[in-house]
């Protein structure tokens, strides 16, 4: 019908044109093995531009796969943009999988070329030989690591000084923009594409103050990984807002982290609550109340954390769900209007929920195994599914994609999960995880989130194990912190009237620290292994 509004494409280059026009004088600091490297917004448009040059002059298909192996850093996010921008495809790298995860996945994907962080060649070069359609290396220097001598490996700087700025423009918006594989606790990892205007609408999203609110006048601090889940959209909302960055580099330790926040004045800085578990430690020893919200998600964020930033530094974590194959952002845990004005504890309580979905985004809860709806009532658990224009419809060439998604298209996250009336997720576990005894269920991140509000609990992750009588009983494998001492009866006692009777696990496990997975989680998978042999008691 006339008098519509425009079809114009919601592309990324659309997004880092406004950035170009508006927020040349922004600032971009990168941490590298060799120190901080500060840029401006307008130096670094102008570089994206030459490194779309630069992608023609290399001869790639013009729908190419263009790996990272890569830091956060003004480099990777300069790959961000230009990849897209030529129409070719950026895959992201998570550097902390095994190599013949890496293998697979580079093959799978059909890398053409990647892009490394010198300081991570070491652990790429060697698979050269089995990574079947990479033609070049290229080395963005970040101040460590040897390079080798064959002409397959290209400088980033030269490829750059030596091309012309390309007029970054896609006609298409359903056109593949990113591609990222989730880290598969089992099998081979799914690919995940992400369109021009599924990263553009989950941007839009990104910006809004009822979701993570990003503004122009943020400092922007990623801690979450550019490899993992596009670094959760903040690479391409803080540019689409004109915020300025800090990328943290190689050093994610807690001392490193906290230094740059001090420093810069990060304004806002998300990352999964391990990282916060660290930076909390070191809120005694920093300024870090220049921050003003800080996303946190990828698992359970425990109450106490949260708590402990909002007494230490003055706002508590705000909590966000979401998955590879959303894009990631589905939920984000703000305090609505209603429920505002209640006693500090219950907003706590909201506050470690997995929230509400955004705008954008529709979700529901199924009983396993059926089709059939389940209520919203706080009581009812099942399967939590999602739809959107940021949820994927299926797997990168893949079979495996018809057991993950309904017949009527819904996305399976595989997680569990109520929701109250008035729309709060409350994940009570990923299906995996759950511990099944006596024919019920026990939340293993609900036992977790009690075990680490003790005040001498560093760490806690909590596993099934085999029971005669019960079938599975629950096994807290705690870490205590250092300078502490615990028993077993502490443990237990502690939470003796926190959670039913017949959750309390039967047994502690004292552990040096809870072994992690490629993006920061508990692996429940290795703790697991670790104590296949492991008997609960027989009573
Ligand atoms: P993987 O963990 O398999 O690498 P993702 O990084 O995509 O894959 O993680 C998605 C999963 O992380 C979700 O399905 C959920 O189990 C977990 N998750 C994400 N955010 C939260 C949260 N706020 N609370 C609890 N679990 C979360």
């Amino acid at each position: 019908m006339d008098g519509l509004m425009q079809d114009y494409p919601l592309t990324v280059p659309m997004m880092f044109r406004r950035a170009e026009r508006l927020f040349g004088a922004k600032k971009i600091v990168s941490a590298t093995h060799s120190g901080l490297e500060r840029t401006t917004l307008s130096a670094w448009a102008e570089r994206v531009r030459r490194l779309g040059g630069a992608l023609e002059d290399l001869g790639l298909s013009s729908d190419a796969r263009v790996g990272t192996f890569a830091w956060n850093s003004a480099r990777h996010l300069e790959c961000y943009f230009a990849v897209p921008g030529t129409g070719r495809v950026l895959h992201t790298l998570n550097v902390r999988l095994f190599a013949d995860q890496l293998v697979y996945i580079a093959n799978h994907a059909q890398d053409e070329v990647i892009f490394v962080d010198r300081s991570l060649l070491a652990l790429l070069w060697p698979l050269m030989p089995e990574l079947k359609s990479v033609r070049h290396v290229v080395v963005m220097d970040d101040g460590a690591g040897e390079i080798p001598d064959d002409p397959r490996v290209l400088d980033y700087e030269e490829l750059l000084a030596g091309a012309e700025p390309a007029d970054l423009r896609v006609a298409d918006e359903d056109r593949a923009a990113a591609m990222c594989y989730t880290s598969g606790t089992t099998g081979h990892p799914k690919g995940v594409v992400y369109s021009h205007r599924s990263t553009v609408l989950h941007s839009m999203c990104a910006l809004m103050v009822d979701s993570l609110g990003i503004s122009e006048s943020d400092v922007v601090l990623p801690v979450v990984p550019m490899f993992h889940a596009n670094a959760w959209g903040l690479a391409h909302a803080g540019v689409f807002a004109g915020s300025s960055f800090v990328f943290p580099g190689p050093d994610l330790s807690p001392a490193a982290i906290a230094r740059l926040i001090e420093q810069e004045r990060v304004t806002f800085a998300a990352g999964v609550p391990t990282i916060w578990m660290g930076v909390l430690a070191e809120a005694d020893h920093h300024d870090l109340t220049s921050l003003r919200c800080i996303p946190c998600g990828g698992s359970a964020v425990p109450k106490a954390l949260s708590e402990g930033f909002r007494e230490k530094v003055g706002v508590p974590l705000l909590q966000a769900w979401g998955m590879t194959e959303t894009h990631p952002i589905a939920s984000v845990a703000r305090v609505s209007s209603e429920r505002a004005g209640r006693g500090e504890e219950e907003l706590a309580e909201v506050r470690a929920t997995q929230g509400i979905m955004v705008p954008g985004i529709e979700l529901r809860i199924v009983e396993p195994g059926t089709e059939e709806e389940l209520p919203w009532d706080g009581r009812s658990r099942g399967e939590l599914q999602a739809v959107g224009p940021w949820v994927a419809r299926d797997y990168y060439d893949d079979p495996r994609s018809g057991e993950s998604f309904t017949s009527d298209g819904w996305l399976r996250t595989g997680d569990v999960a109520t929701i109250s009336p008035d729309g709060y997720i409350h994940l009570v576990d990923r299906t995996k995880d759950l511990i099944k005894s006596g024919g019920e269920w026990i939340s293993s991140v609900a036992l977790e989130n009690e075990l680490m509000a003790h005040p001498k609990v560093a760490e806690a992750a909590v596993i099934a194990v085999p029971h005669e009588r019960w079938q599975e009983r629950p096994l807290a494998c705690v870490v205590v912190k250092a300078g502490e001492t615990l028993t077993r009866e502490e443990v237990l006692s502690f939470l003796d009237g926190r959670v039913a009777k017949w959750w309390i696990p039967d047994d502690v496990a004292f552990i040096d620290e809870v072994p992690k997975t490629s993006t920061g989680k508990f692996s429940k998978k290795e703790l697991r292994d670790r104590f296949a042999g492991h008997r609960a008691g027989s009573d």
